[in-house]
């Protein structure tokens, strides 16, 4: 019997999660969820979490002892950072001319607004809070934050990947200037530890669809009333046209034109971590099967993509940046403030900064959005507005900040000759 494909497992798990979880609260079974159901989620979640770091140590000191020489590390670096900074770029751009053109926030009524507001203020005072804390730090603070006074406690704390990263640069760099014969074996050792843990990833990988269900069904119970959603549809509806421009134009025209690689390829290779981003809203959660899918299924040589997905996961968000310069702009719009060009221009330079210091973890591009928010001059109150629907909307850039590493990957192989065909069909399913 033909096998089903993993992308369609998912797709049914998040399917049945979405009907359960109507039917849940139909009943009035949201305790029985939150009990019974929602664990599973979590537990799939922290599955994840929890291969994330040891993945990401070994397959980049695998990769970085890999390349032979410094000068081959420093070229992808360069490329890395200089691509990722262009898409992000062009994402604010994009949520600008969107939200300047629809001007969702020119439409919303007085009643509405002060609702909103009402509604939903403690919950914005926690988040503007949150970004504070961060606000306090000096403009080199994110400089010294990468580099960790001690390992253990940085490998410790999923949100330090970048600390990690430095650390694990760092040891390649040394494992690459050493003798070939005491190099030899610490390389060895770290390829028989990438295999097993990617093979733990293949296990995970078949709790998924059990996994999405569970967060789908509890996603659902706790919605927020349609009333609310409606009144931001307008708001919502921005978001996602600027999104779906980065994922069904911008990416796989770039794939397209430089890798010559079809989009049907492309998004079979990458849609079961697409529905799991969509599904954790959460970039690093997603992490161990990006890397699986960009690897086996998309043909981009290790070497690169366990540099450059790591690495992506916590400083390239597109999505978040562009719903960043979109929410900015609508907050203004519903305040009735006027944005002058400066203030857009503001608006493109913060957005970025913000989505390259957000967290991969849910709703962490809404914190940042407070500094953007803070640079031109809108109240930060304003977050209230757009609380109802900043889920569906985290799990919809989550879904674009992960293509977009994924994307990048692909370029970066392209141009220094290390993509190839894939080792896996993407037709075939995960191997038993
Ligand atoms: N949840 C997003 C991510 O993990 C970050 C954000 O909140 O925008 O990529």
């Amino acid at each position: 019997m033909k096998k089903i494909a993993l992308h369609w497992k998912i797709l049914i798990g998040m399917a049945l999660g979405v009907l359960f979880g109507y039917l849940a609260s139909m009943l009035g079974w949201q305790n029985f969820v939150s009990d019974f159901i929602k664990p599973f989620g979590t537990i799939f979640i922290n599955l994840l979490k929890l291969i994330a770091v040891p993945l990401i140590i070994v397959s980049l000191i695998k990769g970085i002892s890999d390349l032979k020489d410094i000068s081959k590390l420093s070229k992808m670096g360069g490329q890395t950072i200089g691509i990722y900074l262009c898409t992000t770029l062009f994402a604010v751009v994009i949520g600008l001319l969107a939200v300047n053109l629809i001007g969702p926030g020119r439409s919303i009524s007085d009643k509405t607004r002060e609702g909103l507001l009402s509604e939903f203020a403690v919950k914005a005072q926690g988040k503007i809070d949150m970004a504070m804390d961060q606000k306090d730090d000096g403009p080199l603070q994110a400089l010294v934050d990468i580099v960790p006074s001690n390992i253990f406690s940085a490998i410790s704390d999923n949100g330090n990947m970048l600390q990690v990263i430095f650390f694990i640069i760092f040891f390649g760099i040394g494992l690459i200037l050493i003798a070939p014969e005491k190099s030899e074996p610490v390389k060895k050792f770290f390829d028989g530890l990438n295999e097993v843990i990617l093979k733990m990833i293949d296990l995970v990988m078949l709790a998924a669809p059990i996994g999405v269900f569970a967060l789908m069904a509890d996603l659902i119970v706790h919605a927020p009333s349609g009333e609310l959603i409606s009144a931001l549809l307008l708001y919502s509806m921005t978001v996602l046209i600027g999104l779906s421009i980065m994922i069904f134009l911008l990416y796989p025209l770039l794939i397209k034109t430089f890798t010559g690689k079809s989009y049907k390829f492309f998004f079979k290779g990458i849609s079961p971590a697409q529905l799991l981003a969509f599904s954790t809203s959460s970039s690093a959660a997603t992490l161990p099967v990006t890397m699986e899918r960009v690897t086996e299924h998309l043909g981009v040589d290790e070497e690169v993509s366990s540099f450059v997905l790591p690495i992506g996961a916590t400083v390239n968000m597109d999505g978040t940046s562009l719903y960043q310069a979109v929410a900015a702009v609508f907050i203004a719009q519903a305040f009735d403030i006027d944005l002058s060009i400066g203030d857009q221009l503001t608006i493109v330079a913060t957005a970025t900064l913000a989505s390259i210091g957000s967290a991969a973890v849910p709703s962490a591009g809404m914190v940042m959005l407070v500094i953007v928010l803070g640079a031109i001059g809108v109240p930060e109150a304003g977050l209230s507005l757009i609380f109802a629907v900043d889920r569906p909307l985290d799990m919809c850039r989550t879904t674009v900040n992960v293509t977009g590493d994924a994307t990048v990957s692909m370029l970066v192989a392209n141009n220094i000759g290390k993509l190839g065909e894939p080792k896996e069909k993407n037709w075939d399913d995960f191997k038993d």
